[in-house]
């Protein structure tokens, strides 16, 4: 399989799992030796996607392949393959646990008691930046540095792996997280 066409097999199931619609959410792979990254078209049903949907993007931004329009958080993908030379897989969306702790505008602890706590310590909440510029990946690369997840505050939720197989799993376990810890906060 080339890399839109798993690009577009993940996307699927990021819908699947619920993790994303067809107006929130975005998942992109680089192929480091070709220079070009593969990314979600905006405001299409991921479950539809084919791999002629997936946006390609070449070394200088310029979309070069794809039939639709490149997700409008290209440059938040962007932003964290240049700092994260050991990722290959992003995906950022706005499931709703995790990113009801983003509207807190507060890093994420999570208790020491959790069995996920030797994955995840703490989801670093990044500051309120517009949705699709560079104000909303400042200050990424440090909350990356300790965790394969962080918060945008106000917004959502980016996760990163060296592999989009592990980025979901990565994802789907702190959403479960957050969701259990909310659930807990009930009983
Ligand atoms: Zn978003």
């Amino acid at each position: 399989m080339d890399y839109a066409q798993q690009l577009a097999f993940f996307a699927n199931i990021l819908e699947q799992k619920r993790l994303v619609t067809a107006l929130e959410g975005n998942a992109s792979m680089i192929d480091r030796e070709a220079g070009l990254t593969y990314i979600t078209p905006s405001g299409r049903m991921k479950l539809l996607l084919q791999k002629e949907d997936i946006s390609v993007m070449d070394e200088s931004g310029a979309q070069v392949g794809g039939r639709g329009r490149r997700s409008s958080e290209y440059l938040l993908h962007e932003a964290v393959y240049r700092a994260r030379p050991d990722v290959n897989a992003v995906v950022h969306c706005h499931c709703p646990y995790l990113t009801a702790y983003a509207l807190r505008y507060q890093d994420f602890i999570v208790p020491e008691g959790c069995s996920l706590h030797a994955v995840f310590q703490r989801f670093v909440c990044l500051p309120y930046g517009k949705n699709g510029t560079h104000e909303i990946h400042r200050g990424i690369e440090a909350a990356l540095e300790h965790s394969p997840v962080c918060l945008l505050s106000g917004h959502g939720v980016v996760c990163v792996s060296d592999c989009m197989e592990s980025c979901i799993g990565l994802l789907e376990a702190a959403e479960g997280l957050a969701k259990t810890l909310w659930v807990a906060k009930q009983i």
